[in-house]
């Protein structure tokens, strides 16, 4: 079943004006792009993936910025995440 998303226009939604929702997803690490060590992790399925808190937000998120601090080697499904997608909005949806 799809999640009840708002209605929100997309033009309005960005990055600046959200708390990094999608850096409290689970992110496998599908190709190599030089992420350190310590932020990574096993998953219970056994594939790697970012290290996150108790709290769910990703290890390698900077919390007084709320920015990415291995932004040039962040991972590929980062990468691929896309502003004001489907995904974005139901994260929003879910933590703002
Ligand atoms: S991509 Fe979407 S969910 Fe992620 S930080 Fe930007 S606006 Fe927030
Ligand atoms: S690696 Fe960076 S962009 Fe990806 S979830 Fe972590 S903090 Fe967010």
């Amino acid at each position: 079943m799809m999640t009840e998303i708002p209605s929100q226009p997309v033009e309005s939604i960005t990055c600046s004006s959200c708390e990094a929702c999608c850096c409290r997803l689970e992110v496998f690490l599908i190709t190599d792009t030089g992420v350190p060590d310590r932020f990574i992790e096993q998953s219970e399925a056994g594939g790697l993936v970012m290290a996150r808190l108790d709290d769910g937000w990703c290890a390698a998120l900077d919390r007084s910025t709320m920015l990415c601090t291995i932004y040039e080697k962040r991972p590929w499904v980062c990468r691929e995440f896309e502003m004001g997608s489907y995904e974005c909005r139901v994260e929003r949806a879910e933590h703002l």
